[in-house]
């Protein structure tokens, strides 16, 4: 009762008095945002009149909506990288079908290497667009993922099996550590698949010829630990942070000759999460990388 209005709302800049809400003009409400430090508030404010229907006071409703503010900037950011995204790959085709155009009697050959070139960016296009459909569907917890009881020794030499020949085109030597004993976890097999081999294609991506990935399972009474290690380009200390966000990739120019989308460990960061797990990574330049992934066993 100490605090009068200007007391508790005058710190924050607000273009209202107490004066303003009482003679707003049809007695309704009017809303107003403010920042506090990182969170966002919204405050509605009503006034209200007492029994000879006379301005009595003033109802300040308020309202953490720091998550909602989030998402919306996150929405509108994920709009911008997409459209960002698209517009190279989109530049290139309209630069490529122009010159066609353009020219009279263009080489069968350059024709061909010019349509080669357009389904390449076409191809990219398809690519980002696939990968961010699947981050979408992770994002919305509400589709439902099935958990199933999976054993990880055998996932893993399934992976290892399936990425073989991408290892072998670079000469790199793939190989995996595994437990003796059965290593029980649910999961939607799927989805961690997918994962776990994002992980284990950059490890290919981001390693010269002839090097080596090593793929290790280990648990403690309560998780399962897989590692992904590789002798490849590794990752400099103050991009770390960054490589889990979207579109994210430490060397643009590379990438595009790499084929990347930088959405793969977006998509395997959201599926750890799902799985009520971590990823951690450490990276040395010019030595490795590591990724290590914990998940909760099965507890039986
Ligand atoms: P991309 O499709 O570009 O590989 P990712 O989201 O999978 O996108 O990875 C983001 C970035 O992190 C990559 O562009 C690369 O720069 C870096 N990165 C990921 N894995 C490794 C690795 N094993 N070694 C070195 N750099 C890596």
């Amino acid at each position: 009762e100490d605090n009068t209005f200007e007391d508790i709302f005058g710190k924050f800049k607000l273009d209202i008095n107490m004066e303003k809400v009482i003679y707003l003009e049809t007695w309704t409400s009017t809303e107003q945002r403010i920042q506090v430090d990182d969170k966002f508030v919204k405050v509605l404010f009503a006034p209200f009149k007492n029994e000879d229907e006379r301005p009595d006071g003033v109802i300040a409703v308020i309202q953490d909506i720091t998550e909602h503010v989030k998402l919306d900037n996150m929405q509108k950011e994920l709009v911008a990288d997409v459209s960002h995204e698209l517009k190279t790959p989109l530049s290139s085709i309209k630069v490529l079908s122009e010159s066609i155009l353009l020219q009279k009697d263009v080489p069968r050959e350059t024709y061909i290497e010019f349509l080669e070139d357009i389904t390449s960016e076409i191809d990219r296009m398809t690519e980002i667009i696939n990968d961010l459909l699947t981050l979408v569907k992770l994002d919305q917890k509400e589709i439902p993922i099935t958990f199933t009881e999976i054993e990880l020794n055998q996932l893993i030499i399934d992976i290892t099996k399936r990425m073989k020949p991408l290892a072998d085109s670079k000469k790199i030597e793939l190989n995996y550590i595994l437990l003796k004993e059965k290593v029980l976890a649910d999961i939607d097999k799927t989805k961690f698949v997918l994962a776990i081999s994002n992980l284990v294609e950059n490890a290919i991506k981001y390693t010269a010829e002839k090097g080596f990935i090593t793929i290790t399972v280990d648990s403690d009474h309560q998780n399962v630990f897989l590692s992904v290690s590789d002798t490849g380009i590794g990752i400099a200390e103050e991009e770390i942070n960054k490589i889990f966000e979207r579109f994210y990739r430490v060397d643009k120019t590379r990438n595009r000759e790499t084929g990347g989308t930088g959405l793969g460990l977006s998509i395997t960061h959201s599926t750890i999460l799902m799985h009520n797990g971590s990823i951690k990574v450490s990276s040395k330049e010019q030595e490795g990388t590591t990724f290590l992934v914990c998940i909760p066993l099965r507890q039986t």
